[in-house]
């Protein structure tokens, strides 16, 4: 058995796999894709320290640095189930889709989360060529140009909030006939000259020249008519999916399906931590999801060193 076993190799995981492992106790990942959505990703800007580098890059390096240190890395591998431990104290078992079970004195799941999707031509062919989804990430490498953002709930009006303060300027759209964010975000959305919102608007294809997003085009769904819009890039803000469909009734997820953690990474299952973007932690970042990984591993650590003696 482990005495501590990361779900997931995403920036988190890599984290807490390191700090655990440093502690000299017996750590295992299992991920389904060592790496996680670093691998996705091209151009980072804001790894504090690292001017620049690009997802792969930073996704082998991840990989490197765990596999310097004791750690059992089980890749390729998908967590079905997560079973607590029948007796207090007991071990922790998780399910894998290949039929083994793994065995933990400790759990820190960190499987991380998903952008929801258009689901429009264009969209993955010009993903990180225009098409974004982290105006934290990459607000800045579209500096005077022109963008959309799609969704008008409160991310896409924060987005656009955020953007118009750097970017020439910005188009929101939604698909319902209002906006669905905070009236205090709207208002100010509203009071910024540089961007437009349109609302009861479906994006129906990203248009591009072979090498960069060039446009938009979305349909009124008042009247039925197609409108195209020129623009160098487009933010797609309807939803950020945590990675937690696997965890549902065994242990507290909050509405969104996060996994609800307190500020030691504590879930609501003795034992088990939890760590980056599937969890309730305010805001999704590589340095984010790193510190809460280090921190779910020290936690694990402070819980290891105050059980009973097996
Ligand atoms: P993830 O990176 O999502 O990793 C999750 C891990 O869990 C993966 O290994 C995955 O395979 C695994 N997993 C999922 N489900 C299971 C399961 N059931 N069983 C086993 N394993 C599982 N952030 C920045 O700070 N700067 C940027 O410039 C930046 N750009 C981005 C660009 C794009 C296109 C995207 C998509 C994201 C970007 N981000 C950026 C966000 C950043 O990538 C995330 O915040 C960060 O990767 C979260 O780390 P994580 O470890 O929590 O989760």
């Amino acid at each position: 058995a482990f005495d501590v076993l990361v779900v997931g190799g995403g920036p988190a995981g890599a984290a807490a796999a390191i700090y655990a492992a440093r502690k000299g106790i017996r750590t295992g990942v299992a991920a389904e894709r060592f790496g996680g959505q670093v691998l996705d990703t091209m151009a980072i800007e804001n790894f504090v320290s690292v001017d620049y580098t690009e997802g792969p890059k930073l996704g082998t390096a991840l990989e490197q640095h765990v596999k310097n240190y004791d750690v059992d890395i089980m890749n390729l591998q998908r967590a079905e189930k997560l079973v607590p431990p029948g007796e207090p104290g007991g071990l922790i078992e998780v399910q894998l889709a290949n039929g083994a079970a793994l065995k933990s004195k400790t759990v820190i799941l960190s499987t991380g989360a998903r952008w929801r999707q258009m689901d429009v031509p264009g969209e993955e062919e010009y993903l990180n060529k225009g098409v974004a989804y982290c105006p934290h990430c990459d607000g800045p490498l579209f500096k005077g140009k022109r963008v959309a953002v799609i969704g008008g709930g409160n991310s896409g009006v924060e987005a656009a909030i955020d953007l118009a303060g750097i970017v020439a300027h910005v188009t929101l759209l939604e698909f319902d006939g209002k906006l669905r964010a905070d009236e205090v975000l709207q208002r100010k959305l509203r009071s910024l000259p540089n961007v437009d919102v349109i609302v009861s608007a479906q994006s129906t294809e990203v248009l591009g020249d072979g090498q960069k997003v060039t446009g938009l085009v979305y349909k009124d769904r008042t009247d039925g008519v197609m409108h195209s819009l020129a623009l160098e890039g487009i933010f797609v803000q309807i939803g950020l999916l945590p990675n937690t469909e696997w965890l549902k009734g065994t242990l507290e997820l909050s509405p969104r399906g996060e996994i609800v953690i307190d500020a030691r990474g504590q879930t609501s299952l003795p034992g088990v931590f939890a760590a980056g973007d599937a969890t309730t932690v305010p805001y999704k970042q590589i340095v984010i999801a790193m510190g809460a990984g280090s921190t779910a591993a020290l936690s694990a650590f402070d819980h290891l060193i105050r059980s009973p003696l097996a």
